[in-house]
């Protein structure tokens, strides 16, 4: 018996069922399965099923299996597919064997309907819509049964033959399970198993035009895939009496070790929207510039904003798992990439507002080389190799005519400061334009302070970073932050009206020339900055804003 004993991870209900089964040899091993629709890409929410479903069936040495569920031809797309197995392998997880798709088992869904209808359990019902409806009842009413539920298996297994064969109408008649109206759970009321549906199948092309209903599908696959655990969101609670329904009167799954539905509570995120749908109409309404836009909560545009798979995978580790319903804040998982990104990304500087410094005590000829740490706190990351010269670059911000107070730690006129891994400076001077712009500042360095204190004890307090101006290269910054201004936006009736505007402001500055070859989505510590990783969709020399060094919206 392969069971694995994880002590390093918290606990959770899934895991108390898990260890339970395993030592009552209900099973051997666990199955779980992803079972993501493909009509649209992966987001952070459904990163957290993944982490579930992929990280039990590794902790516990079982399998993961990855299934389209492929019931709703209309809305499906192939695109998805291979954008989820993307996402899913970029997360670091693989699946057993190949990606399944619900629609493989049509013909044995037909087989199971067959059955419940041969046990009198199915009946086609050719009630319109509307009568179902009405006759369905509601929370506090009862429903009544449908004039078509007494029908002979004889008449039920002809029509459903029919059904399937094409020779009824769209909407004409449905295949519904015989359970009981008035069950108090709603999905138990003589639910909906198979329709009619004249659809081209990206899988099965023109094979069906009846297609199962979800209820119906999901279980089974479960069961003729094996699975142990199905695990799922909180808002399929209720379906659970129909999964477990339909598998006891299906004679080859109604046994101990058949599948069982365990529901988790399902991630919400502040200033966020996760629901597919809404973020398709986000592309659709040109409100962001596609599914992996660096703004959206999808996996691809986390992924090109400079999000790890491990920073994901730590946040997923850190929300854990339960049945409370709950908002997480985006500090949470802003957290887990920043504490990520502070171990692994190289340190590195870049002027996003330039503004020019002359050097005018630089005696020098050409540009001279320093080198710098790529990481303060870790030497083995090595040095790369910085310039100066009397020409530089600094940021607008680092600099004001007359500091306000003692406590300003930039550049000032009279004032010192010291430019990162390189000298103390001192400004003396600016220039402006005709609109009272500075456009340069006047400087002296000390040439005595290149990686020391200045000797005569004088106190230089700030740290400002800079680029060498002939070597500089130059990028463009893509300055992000939260897309939504409000923390519920799925609320709002116009997306377009909660749109944090500033969501993304681009700036035109520059980088080390050590940048000139950054690999895409490589994070890099832009000191002072933020972490930005290079663009993957951009040949130019294009940086995204992954987050910035320090938590600015939980003040
Ligand atoms: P959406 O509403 O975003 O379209 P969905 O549930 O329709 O999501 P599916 O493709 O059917 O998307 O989901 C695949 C799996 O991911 C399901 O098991 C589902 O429960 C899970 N999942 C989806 N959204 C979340 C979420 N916000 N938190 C946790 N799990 C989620
Ligand atoms: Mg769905």
């Amino acid at each position: 018996m392969s069971q694995v004993v994880v002590v390093d991870k918290p606990t959770n209900f899934i895991r108390n069922i898990i260890d339970k089964d395993l030592s009552q040899q209900l099973h051997n091993t666990i199955k779980t399965r992803f079972p993501p629709e493909p009509n649209g890409y992966l987001h952070i929410g459904h990163a957290k099923s993944i982490c579930l479903n992929f990280g039990l069936a590794e902790d516990y040495d079982g399998k993961c299996n990855l299934r389209f569920d492929d019931t709703n031809p209309t809305k499906e797309d192939i695109e998805f597919v291979g954008s989820i197995k993307k996402d899913i392998s970029w997360l670091g997880f693989g699946w057993a064997g190949e990606s399944n798709f619900s629609s493989n088992y049509f013909a044995k869904f037909y087989a199971y309907a067959i059955e419940l209808i041969e046990k009198g359990l199915a009946f086609v019902d050719f009630s319109s819509a509307d009568e179902i409806k009405q006759l369905r009842g509601n929370l506090t009413e009862s429903g009544k049964n449908s004039p078509y539920r007494d029908t002979s298996v004889e008449e039920n297994l002809e029509h459903f033959k029919k059904m399937s064969s094409g020779e009824y109408k769209e909407g004409q008649c449905v295949l519904r399970a015989k359970i009981n109206m008035s069950s108090s759970f709603m999905c138990m009321r003589d639910p909906a198993m198979y329709r009619i549906k004249f659809a081209h199948h990206h899988q099965t092309g023109d094979d069906w035009c009846i297609y199962p209903m979800y209820d119906f599908a999901h279980c089974l696959s479960d069961a003729i895939e094996n699975i142990t655990h199905s695990l799922c969101t909180l808002e399929f609670q209720d379906n659970r009496r129909l999964y477990d329904w339909l598998l006891e009167h299906i004679d080859e799954f109604n046994k101990p070790n058949r599948p069982h539905q365990y529901e988790f509570s399902r991630l919400n995120l502040a200033y966020t929207v996760m629901s597919k749908r809404k973020l398709q109409q986000l592309v659709e309404d040109d409100l962001v510039s596609g599914w992996d836009d660096p703004r959206m909560p999808t996996i691809s545009g986390m992924r090109r904003r400079g999000y790890t798979p491990r920073s994901i995978r730590n946040f997923a580790e850190r929300i854990g798992i339960s049945k409370v319903d709950s908002m997480t804040e985006m500090s949470v998982l802003e957290a887990s990439v920043r504490d990520d990104l502070n171990l692994i990304a190289p340190r590195t500087m870049a002027v996003i507002e330039p503004i020019k410094v002359i050097i005018e005590n630089y005696m020098n000829a050409g540009v001279e080389k320093i080198q710098a740490p790529k990481h303060s706190q870790d030497e083995t990351m090595g040095k790369r190799e910085i310039h100066f010269s009397s020409e530089l670059y600094i940021d607008k911000a680092d600099f004001i005519e007359t500091a306000p107070n003692k406590k300003w730690k930039r550049l000032a006129i009279g004032k010192e400061v010291r430019l990162r891994n390189s000298y103390v400076i001192k400004a003396e001077r600016f220039d402006i334009d005709k609109n009272n712009e500075i456009t340069t500042i006047y400087c002296s360095y000390d040439l005595a302070t290149l990686g020391k204190n200045p000797s005569d004890g004088r106190r230089v307090n700030g740290v400002i970073h800079f680029v060498e101006a002939t070597t500089a290269v130059n990028a463009q910054f893509n300055l992000y932050d939260r897309l939504f201004n409000i923390e519920n936006p799925i609320k709002a009736e116009n997306f377009a009206e909660v749109i944090n505007p500033d969501s993304l402001v681009v700036k035109n500055g520059f980088v080390e020339p050590s940048m000139q070859n950054a690999v895409a989505e490589q994070a890099y510590q832009f000191e002072r900055e933020g972490y930005f990783c290079r663009d993957n969709k951009s040949k130019e020399l294009v940086f995204n804003k992954t987050i910035a060094l320090r938590d600015t919206w939980s003040k």
